[in-house]
């Protein structure tokens, strides 16, 4: 009997009900998809990018970007993988969030062995992933992927019937990472997959992959087009120029890769303001007569309750009631709920609220945290263009980046009093201007923000910055980013 005689057999079987089928029917569609073949599969391919939780306002798309080059390489052997995408600049003017505009080419670098994540940096530095699900789920879901997870997994074919058709689904999944469900067409070869992908701040998120354009490679057949969605939001396009089956593929962690403990570093920068550094990105602590407010909760819920703990130290008998959220994107919001669990309200931009309400109410049952396991609501104080905090003995001025091509509601705070900036992304204090940048290195996010600092007459009025990306920094580095003598 042929692989599709086989498949026939099984929904001959099934007689037009929907249920399971039982464990032999998987060997059926690994069958129709040559996966026993398949050990190693090298994919090349161009399309389009889009940077997950990066649009320049929280209801808008995440932002595009030219997919220039998609070189993935996976052993379904040793279940590891490698996740190049080559990037350039798509949106004119730029908009939104992933080091844009791009001048030339981005490379952005995964790689997964097992659950062991890393990834090289644009400085060409390898260190490990601070989120290894994307990776793994890129691996599971690849078309080989799917038969040898389900088959790892033990698990079971059910047949759906559809317009007097079946279609085959698979559940499974990966612990920590994502569960799923593979729909396979009547052919028995994959046409999409149904995940909940892990994610800080969108909790279960759903990612729908999708592939058509079957083409006979080597015998066996396989789609030539494959769509990502995250969230609502298309996350990949990619339409395959090549692919080959077992080459060499020797994917290993480099010696050394150690996932780093969350370091938090206490900076005090004037009396009760705290630059809290210590990673990739920082926070600032603000002592206020009977409480804490914190400037920014970062990355992940790990990293926000390692920051809790180190204000706790820094500022001890306080509690933290406030956190300031300057901008959604979620690099910088991924930390906001460990702060929600610990009582604090979020500051954020009105525009932001209705996006976190609804993104902290999926469920987090792949990664649950503290809010979630602990039944915490969250609590906001939306805020407009300005927006003064006093208690009298400390005033913080909140000033919103409207027009910001990096965000549009991006939130910056000054502390007059102490001339104190805190500020997220439009300044990084990595760059280091030693003198006025050239007019054609000036970035648009970092002009736009000189601008709206002279309009306010904030340049006049701080001397000192805390960014969240670098070090502390000197106001005039601003007007030297921005080309400005
Ligand atoms: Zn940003």
């Amino acid at each position: 009997m042929g692989r599709l005689g086989a498949l026939a057999a099984v929904a001959a079987f099934v007689m037009g009900f929907t249920g399971p089928v039982g464990a032999q029917s998987l060997d059926h569609l690994a069958r129709a998809m040559g996966a026993d073949r398949v050990k190693t599969v090298q994919i090349k391919g161009t399309g389009f990018y889009y940077h997950l939780g990066g649009s320049a306002l929280a209801n808008e798309p995440w932002p595009k970007f030219n997919l220039k080059a998609y070189d993935f390489l996976a052993n379904y052997e040793t279940g590891s993988a490698v996740i190049d995408l080559t990037l350039s600049q798509f949106l004119k003017p730029p908009r939104g969030a992933g080091f844009q505009p791009i001048r030339g080419e981005l490379k952005r670098r995964a790689r997964i062995s097992g659950d062991v994540g890393w990834g090289i940096n644009r400085q060409g530095r390898t260190g490990p992933s601070r989120n290894t699900a994307p990776a793994i789920h890129a691996l599971w879901t690849s078309p080989h992927g799917v038969i040898r997870a389900a088959q790892a997994a033990g698990a079971r074919v059910t047949v759906h019937r559809s317009k007097g058709q079946d279609f085959y689904h698979l559940n499974f999944g990966k612990p920590g990472a994502f569960k799923a469900t593979a729909r396979f067409g009547p052919d028995g070869l994959l046409r999409r997959v149904d995940a909940r992908l892990a994610d800080e701040v969108l909790g279960d998120m759903r990612a729908v992959t999708t592939y058509s354009d079957y083409k006979l490679v080597d015998g066996v057949k396989f789609p030539m087009r494959m769509t990502v969605t995250y969230g609502p939001h298309p996350a990949l396009e990619v339409r395959f120029t090549e692919v080959r089956f077992n080459v060499a593929a020797d994917i290993k962690p480099p010696k050394g890769l150690k996932a780093r403990g969350q370091r938090v570093k206490a900076e005090k920068a004037a009396d009760g303001i705290w630059h809290m550094t210590g990673g990739s990105h920082h926070s600032v602590a603000i002592e206020m007569a009977d409480h804490v407010i914190v400037f920014e909760a970062p990355l992940s819920s790990a990293r926000g309750e390692a920051v809790i703990a180190a204000v706790k130290k820094t500022i001890p008998g306080k509690p933290i009631r406030f956190v300031i959220n300057s901008h959604h994107h979620f690099d910088h919001s991924g930390g906001l709920r460990a702060f929600v669990a610990e009582g604090a309200t979020i500051i954020t931009h009105r525009s932001n609220k209705a996006f976190y309400v609804n993104a902290f109410a999926a469920p987090r049952t792949l990664r649950p945290d503290r809010m979630a396991t602990e039944g915490r609501m969250a609590t906001f104080l939306p805020v407009g263009r300005k927006h003064v905090i006093s208690d009298g003995t400390r005033r913080i001025e909140l000033h919103a980046l409207t027009g910001n091509p990096h965000c549009e509601s991006n939130l910056i705070a000054v502390l007059p009093k102490e001339r104190i900036m805190l500020v997220a992304d439009a300044y990084s204090g990595r760059q280091f201007a030693k003198k006025p940048l050239p007019k054609n290195r000036v970035n648009p996010t970092g002009a736009h923000l000189w601008r709206t600092l002279v309009r306010l007459g904030l340049d006049k009025r701080v001397d000192t910055l805390l960014p969240i990306h670098g070090r502390k920094s000197e106001m005039r580095q601003i007007r030297w980013m921005a080309g400005v003598k």
